[in-house]
């Protein structure tokens, strides 16, 4: 006799992640025929297929096997528990919403290894705290800076937690959500203007950040660092405690009014969130209203602003005002926003450009290929292994921890991982380059910077008199 249960239950959690038998067969490398005889009973997957399946539709193989879930069933009694699974359900939806129905196979691939390493932890819930913060800060003009790797994230960009898009440059339509990657421009920003099939001008977005880039950050708890106008500071400490009434708090105050962090305790994780105040962000809110423009809504990726930057009249504008900053942006020609990032990860690490990455660009290396930020070193390492055929990521995500924290700097790169280096085809550029790396910064974080400057370059431009009088 046929038995219906397992496939019962395979059918559910493929509809649940809303993937078809064909994207399903695709991530875990079967056809959709073997999906779909799995689904009516006709066979059983082998065995060494039930752990793709079982990371895939984020269960467990016990789960699967058992066909039942047993730890939402268990775990949803319990207020945290219950909220984590609104909230993924909640991002999933965003998904769906943003990027069509079926979602593109790309996507969906991030989404569910983001959820694989991420459903056993805190951190959608603060991914959706700053969301709610960052509501709360927009109804009065205020700005919310998001530090770290939050932004390397795909659900907290869909759940509103940053504005980082870290998926590969792309277009996409807000009127039919048609979604088209595109690799002639490293970054989403220096995509041209295109329209979509159904007429409508496409958004160009995505700054192809990998996720490993925080996924340190996910598996040692969440702690996240919130800048915001001390105006905005004490709303912003209630905003907090307030989202965290059912955990256990523990408040700190470092210094009055300007700089807390609260540790944030539940059964299952220990997080923090530290919020500093930045008087240089009041400013922000003195010039959104002065010029009635809401900086959420500001057109800054465009040509005019490029040129603003390439010609170095950077007065006024947050972190690229330095004397530093005016050098380097005469010294390198910034010929896309994917430069000007690259840029600013070259100023903010530690032993990255001096004796680095600025002698290779003095010697013809564009500036967009060189190590700026920790990212990168994943990106160049991974790139390499795929052309080879190696799909582990273990390996990149190691060397690029390594190099993030200046341990091959202090001690030198071992001689075993110089050898693996060389033998997926590591160029010797890159090996001599972290080497010398002391402090690297998260891409995520630098596209924080940038976006926020560009807007106030795009302020500086179209509102010169107020930005004058507010900025300078
Ligand atoms: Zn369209």
């Amino acid at each position: 006799m046929r038995d219906y249960s397992f496939g019962n239950f395979l059918h559910e959690l493929r509809l649940r992640s809303g993937l078809t038998q064909y994207q399903l067969g695709l991530l875990i490398g079967v056809s959709d025929k073997a999906v779909s005889k799995w689904e009516n009973g006709s066979s059983m997957p082998q065995s060494s297929v039930l752990y793709k399946l079982s990371e895939a539709l984020g269960v467990s193989v016990d789960e699967l096997l058992s066909c039942k879930y047993h730890s939402f069933e268990k775990k949803d009694t319990k207020g945290v528990f219950a909220t984590k699974k609104q909230l993924w359900n909640k991002a999933f939806d965003a998904m769906r919403e943003r990027y069509g129905n079926p979602v593109p196979i790309e996507i969906v691939n991030r989404f569910l290894t983001e959820q694989a390493e991420m459903q056993n932890t805190d951190s959608i819930v603060y991914f959706d705290m700053l969301s709610v913060l960052s509501s709360a800060a927009k109804k009065r003009h205020d700005h919310v800076m998001v530090k770290g790797g939050t932004g390397s994230s795909l659900v907290a960009y869909l759940l509103g937690a940053t504005e980082i898009n870290p998926l590969k440059p792309h277009y996409c339509c807000t009127a039919c959500h048609r979604v088209v990657f595109d690799d002639s421009a490293a970054d989403g920003w220096d995509l041209p203007p295109k329209e979509c099939i159904c007429g409508r001008a496409m958004i160009a977005d995505g700054h192809d950040i990998p996720f490993e880039s925080c996924r340190h950050e996910v598996n040692h708890g969440s702690h996240v660092f919130v800048s915001v106008s001390p105006d905005f500071f004490r709303p912003a400490v209630e905003c907090i405690e307030d989202y965290f009434e059912e955990y256990t708090l523990t408040r700190k105050e470092w210094e009055a009014d300007r700089f807390i962090t609260i540790k944030v305790s539940s059964e299952s994780a220990e997080g923090s969130v530290a919020v500093i105040a930045a008087e240089e962000y009041a400013r922000f809110q003195t010039l959104a209203q002065a010029t009635a423009t809401s900086f959420d809504r500001i057109p800054f990726a465009s040509d005019e602003i490029l040129r603003e930057f390439q010609s170095g009249s950077t007065d006024g504008i947050l972190e690229f005002h330095t004397k530093y900053m005016k050098n380097m942006l005469h010294t390198v020609r910034a010929n896309s926003f994917h430069d000007l990032i690259q840029i600013f990860g070259l100023c903010h690490g530690t032993g990255v450009w001096t004796d680095n990455a600025g002698e290779l660009v003095a010697q013809g290396c564009p500036v967009g290929k060189v190590i700026a930020y920790g990212d990168d070193v994943f990106r160049h390492m991974q790139e390499k292994m795929i052309s080879k055929g190696l799909a582990d990521t273990g390996f990149a995500y190691a060397v690029m921890e390594n190099t993030r924290r200046g341990l091959y700097a202090k001690n030198g790169i071992p001689h075993d991982i110089k050898m693996q280096l060389k033998s997926i085809g590591m160029d010797d550029w890159f090996v001599d380059s972290i080497g010398k790396i002391k402090i690297l910064m998260h891409k995520a974080h630098g596209v924080s910077y940038v976006r926020l400057a560009a807007t106030l370059m795009w302020y500086k431009l179209h509102y010169t008199k107020e930005f004058n009088e507010i900025m300078l």
